[in-house]
């Protein structure tokens, strides 16, 4: 048996045998085009716009994430300035084989050059080129194989127009080798639930036919299982089936204490699947999710629309919006477009909401207007605050417009550190478990190279979640978790034993969490938070936990 690790999508296993996705295309020569520079000119444009238009196409057939994601690569195909890049090539006299693949790869390496979001979005250009050069050749695209049986899939990295259309019957899992967790394939795999372990730089190695475990829980694939390995992934997998058909009752412990399970949504046609999967209410809606692609600061009847939609959702629920959260890992023009050497540490969040405070006044003013127009229980927080003065300014704000609740984001250690004073101003905590992560181990949370480090397992980040506990049940304040963190059904319900009052996750992991929570008391969870809370890492944190749960 052997252990190839990445980075696990969601909670799933799987097991099943590999199918290996076909090598993309060999690059096209520099060659002299025999053509006329018309003729040339002529074909690539059909190509583009043949490819773009089947993409949309794709699109149209998924729907939901997909067919964003597959639409604005159907733009990227027709970009203007790449269409100006081919165009230079053509004119030099190469074939327009040559001139796509050597002005697609020149995006390519700038888009790579950035990192994070736009870093990630290389391989969707990959994959244009790839359609385009296809097209042009007359052979079919390369794609997702069809062995005739269900399969594990293995990819370098999956393009989004073969995520949309899997068949979910056959396809087991997937495995690839490249893409970190805000890849495409990361980000599809998770709205359709499929076991996914990705970046998995090992499995270059894996083979067509053999078998395989894929674990996204724990992040690793394991190759030559044994029989007795094969049949608890497969007890696991029976579990998880029956937890996501168990009634959608509201988040409890076993002694019936109370754990609201909420939805994070970045838009509000996601609520509807959110309300099907048993979500009581919204913990985390990603404003900046609808305005990324947007070079101007939205305007307030846009987002009265938007917030107004989401709000109608969830009529009596509670539903927690966050204000802009620019910067990082999510870029938005219009707040901030500074070059920063660390933007992590740079002016995002709040610091870059107040640097432009009409956008921020006129966020509110759109929530106010949406809140007067609907039923639900509206909560607004601000994201990265790293004081108490930055708490009392957005809290003071947020009152001037009549916002009934106003709260803050624990995603700074310096938040958790002052939380007894933060939440003596504020109406009530959120944590940011992937930030507080990233912030306490000083580790990227872009960066595949330190991925290791962004375990929120780490006791040292427990310990900032559990001081952060302490002050709201000494305030009599809530305090919620809207982390990746909250989905991991173990360290669900170690965060309800530091104090956590409500969990916020991506709707898909709801199922998970409700079954586990029911397994254990308070006074349980209590005793398992201890015990994780006592360990000097990570790893011996999460069995310690998991010694101290029986499991
Ligand atoms: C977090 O940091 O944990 C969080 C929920 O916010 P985001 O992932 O959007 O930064
Ligand atoms: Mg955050």
């Amino acid at each position: 048996m052997g252990e190839l690790r990445g980075v696990g999508i969601g909670l799933g296993v799987a097991q099943g045998p590999i199918a290996r996705m076909a090598e993309p295309l060999p690059a096209p020569k520099d060659e002299k085009s025999e053509r006329s520079l018309d003729d040339e000119t002529a074909r690539v444009k059909d190509a583009v716009a043949a490819v773009a238009r089947e993409l949309e196409e794709r699109g149209a057939q998924a729907g939901g994430a997909a067919r964003d994601v597959l639409e604005a690569q159907a733009m990227m195909a027709e970009d203007p300035s790449l269409e100006a890049e081919v165009a230079t090539r053509l004119q030099a006299g190469k074939t327009g084989e040559f001139a796509v693949h050597d002005a697609f790869a020149s995006f390519r390496d700038q888009l790579s050059a950035m990192g994070g979001y736009l870093g990630e979005r290389a391989a969707d250009l990959d994959d244009v080129a790839q359609r385009v050069i296809a097209n042009l050749r007359g052979v079919p695209a390369p794609g997702v194989p069809e062995p005739g049986h269900p399969f594990v899939l293995v990819a370098k990295d999956l393009a989004p127009a073969d995520t949309a259309l899997l068949d979910l019957d056959m396809v087991l899992a997937l495995v690839t080798s490249e893409g970190g967790p805000t890849s495409h394939t990361a980000i599809l795999a998770r709205e359709k639930s499929i076991v996914a372990v990705v970046g998995v730089t090992d499995a270059t190695g894996l083979a067509d036919g053999d078998t395989v475990i894929v674990d996204a829980a724990k992040g690793v694939v394991t190759t030559d299982p044994t029989d007795d390995e094969l049949a608890q992934a497969q007890n696991r997998a029976d579990e998880r089936k029956s937890a996501a058909s168990a009634p959608l009752t509201p988040g409890a412990l076993s002694d019936g204490t109370a754990i609201p399970l909420l939805a994070n949504l970045g838009k509000p046609e996601a609520a509807a699947q959110a309300v099907e999967l048993g979500a009581e209410g919204v913990g985390l809606f990603r404003t900046e999710f609808l305005f990324l692609s947007s070079s101007q600061a939205p305007t307030v009847e846009q987002q009265r629309e938007s917030y107004t939609k989401l709000l109608q959702a969830f009529p009596g629920q509670k539903v927690v919006v966050r204000a802009l959260d620019a910067g990082a890992d999510k870029p938005l023009a219009f707040l901030n477009d500074a070059h920063e050497e660390n933007p992590a540490l740079g002016l995002r969040g709040l610091r870059a909401l107040r640097a432009s405070e009409d956008i921020l006044r006129e966020q509110l003013t759109a929530l106010a207007e949406a809140d007067a127009a609907t039923d639900a229980d509206l909560w607004v927080m601000a994201p990265m605050v790293s004081t108490v003065e930055e708490t009392e300014y957005f809290v003071a704000l947020a009152r001037e417009y009549g916002i009934k609740t106003a709260g803050v984001m624990v995603e700074v250690p310096s938040s958790a550190l002052l939380a007894d004073h933060v939440l003596k101003v504020a109406d009530f905590a959120s944590i940011g478990t992937n930030d507080l992560t990233q912030y306490t181990l000083a580790a990227d949370r872009l960066l595949g190279s330190v991925s290791s480090f962004q375990d929120p397992w780490h006791p040292a980040v427990l310990r900032l979640i559990a001081e952060t506990g302490q002050a709201g049940q000494a305030n009599g304040k809530p305090v919620g978790i809207c982390g990746e963190a909250a989905a991991d059904p173990l360290l669900a319900v170690v965060l309800v034993g530091l104090g956590a009052t409500s969990l916020s996750m991506a709707p898909t992991a709801l199922a998970d969490v409700r079954a586990t929570l029911l397994d254990y008391s308070l006074d349980d969870a209590r005793r398992i938070a201890q015990a994780a809370l006592a360990a000097t890492d990570a790893a011996s944190a999460r069995s310690a936990a998991q010694k101290a749960a029986g499991v």
